[in-house]
């Protein structure tokens, strides 16, 4: 199936800019932050413009516009990443506060001395720290299944590390690194069947569709609203209502109660008890016009549309002398990262952005990744849909100049 990719660029205003440069923008940091279609810039500024007011509380018009907008934003993202029936979405600020929730509350309430905490070798920090942070208050132990050389994850190191004494398994559903897709259906199984949480971090894997986020039996699924063409400083954390239920508030304040006494306070259901404070209504809102946005484009095309543009990038990186990929694994999103032996990062990033390519070097924030990799930074190209192979092969040309020039 074809894919307009350049009728889909169209909706992106920031895309079709001139740098101070002169050079036009080639956006390949989608890993760190998508750019955003102008419906959600739209609907962002029209919530702003007419409906604002605080939710849940006053009973003028304005009030009763800004609720229904976050409540029906809430809706759009529930059925967007499946989580019907007896799932809910609490907002949170992005995947780092999903996670941070899920460990705190549900962490501190369920961990003790001897207990595991069952993560992967190529974890983001949000899904590290914590865990780690959980671990040292509670006493449990946090545990790293490894990867093969290709980048994907051991199953059978992962298996011999799920034990009865594994109370949660926190995975990454994407790696931002290595863009490896982990089977988080059979992962997630396995974790059930051993009587184990299960929590996915689909931070990166969300703003490629893939759809087997709600296949897999998921307890916690964490994502940001930023990396899925949505606003910054919102996102998810999608739980079954009952889990949430069972689980403490990990912050107190306005809108997350019943009833509040000097004596006691009693607290409202999921997810209303995890969103104390006024939320990023906006943000919500605009999440909702992303995920409106996400629904329009045809699944199976952007994916095919983004798999040839990840095999061009990495044949094209393959041409290029002294360079090494990491992350090989048969399922992947389109994450490039590499190395060039003699030749830093950031001066070949550098050099990029002269061309107008904007792509990420550093540790992306995966440093105990890197460090079993033997690597201190890594460049990483990160695509989205509306990447183009003319982009592709311009990126390809200009770093094989960058490194000659570097060398
Ligand atoms: N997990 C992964 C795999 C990520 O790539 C990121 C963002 N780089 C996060 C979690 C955290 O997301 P955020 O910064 O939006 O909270």
């Amino acid at each position: 199936m074809s894919f307009d990719v350049e009728k889909i660029r169209k909706d992106f205003p920031a895309l079709s800019q001139t740098l101070e440069s002169g050079r036009k923008l080639v956006y390949f940091d989608n890993a760190a932050t998508a750019q955003k279609p102008r419906s959600v810039i739209d609907a962002v500024c029209a919530f702003y413009s007419r409906d604002n007011a605080n939710i849940h509380r006053s009973a003028h018009e304005l009030a009763g516009r800004a609720t229904r907008g976050y409540e029906l934003s809430r809706a759009k993202i529930e059925k967007f990443f499946g989580a019907g029936g007896e799932y809910c979405a609490v907002f949170t600020r992005g995947a780092t506060e999903s996670l941070n929730l899920a460990a705190c509350s549900w962490g501190l309430q369920n961990l003790k001395s001897g207990d595991e905490i069952l993560v992967t070798a190529m974890e983001h920090h949000a899904n590290i720290v914590p865990w780690q942070m959980a671990a040292e208050r509670t006493g449990a132990k946090l545990v790293v299944a490894g990867m093969l050389g290709d980048g994907s994850l051991d199953m059978e190191d992962f298996k011999n590390k799920l034990s009865p004494k594994t109370k949660i398994v926190s995975v990454a559903h994407a790696s931002n690194v290595l863009g490896t897709v982990n089977d988080i259906a059979a992962i997630g199984e396995m974790a059930r069947q051993n009587g184990s949480v299960f929590s996915v971090d689909a931070a990166q894997s969300a703003p490629h569709m893939l759809d087997d986020i709600s296949s897999a039996p998921c307890d916690f699924i964490s994502l940001s609203g930023h990396k899925c063409f949505g606003p910054t400083g919102i996102g998810v954390l999608i739980a079954r209502r009952s889990l949430l239920d069972s689980m403490p508030p990990y912050q107190g304040g306005g809108d997350m109660i019943e009833n509040v006494s000097w004596r006691r306070t009693t607290f409202r259901p999921a997810p209303e008890r995890f969103e104390a404070g006024t939320p990023n209504i906006a943000g919500a809102i605009g999440f909702g016009a992303a995920v409106d946005y996400m629904s329009g484009i045809d699944k199976t095309a952007a994916r095919a549309h983004e798999r040839a543009l990840l095999e061009r990038l990495v044949a094209g990186l393959s041409e290029i002398r002294g360079l090494r990929i990491f992350g090989s694994a048969k399922e992947k999103v389109a994450v490039a990262s590499f190395a060039i032996d003699g030749v830093h990062p950031n001066d070949i990033a550098s050099l990029l952005d002269a061309d107008g390519i904007a792509v990420r070097t550093g540790h992306h924030c995966a440093e105990p990744l890197l460090t079993s990799l033997d690597e201190f930074s890594l460049t990483r190209a990160s695509l989205a849909f509306y990447n183009t192979e003319e982009e592709v092969d311009f990126f390809i040309k200009s770093l094989d100049r960058a490194v000659k020039i570097l060398k």
